[in-house]
């Protein structure tokens, strides 16, 4: 089963920005009712997609003030318990963070190894890509960040 995530946050000055429960920048981050991790928002929204399971607003709604300044690393754990009741284990989930700056180079093997973890998984199983949008639209403007990713599931 092949599922599909993406998630977008807008940027601002003051905000943190934490991307696979790793701490990148504490002055230049992502708004949102949760800590805005837009990499496992993106990585939980593939996972509900390949398992049938709908999407992450229905299961974490941030209308709800349990979730706010939620650490989405617990949010995406919950949603691996969740595709494991249902049956399901990963293959391998592949995310493409696009964000201007800060350059994510020195952070990539992190974020990896962090997801890798939460997930019990091999690092070979997670591939974490980054790049920026050459400058063009809200991404190349700084304004956001976008990540999309894909995973592969199989019944266990
Ligand atoms: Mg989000």
């Amino acid at each position: 089963m092949v599922g599909f995530g993406y998630d977008v946050h807008r940027l601002e000055v003051g905000e943190k920005l934490i991307l696979g429960g790793v701490l990148i920048s504490e002055n230049f981050g992502t708004l949102a009712h949760s800590d805005g991790d837009a990499l496992a928002h993106s990585i939980i929204d593939a996972l509900l997609g390949a398992a049938g399971l709908g999407d992450i607003g229905e299961h974490f709604p941030d209308t709800d003030d349990k979730y706010k300044g939620a650490d989405s690393m617990k949010l995406l754990l919950n949603t691996l318990n969740l595709i494991n009741e249902n049956g399901y284990k990963i293959i391998n989930i592949d995310s493409l963070i696009q964000l201007e700056k800060p350059k994510l180079k020195e952070f990539k093997e992190q974020i990896r190894k962090n997801v890798a973890n939460l997930c019990n998984l091999d690092v070979a199983r997670i591939n974490i890509k980054a790049g920026t949008n050459e400058k063009m639209g809200f991404i190349g403007r700084s304004e956001g960040i976008a990540v999309f990713t894909v995973c592969q599931l199989e019944k266990k």
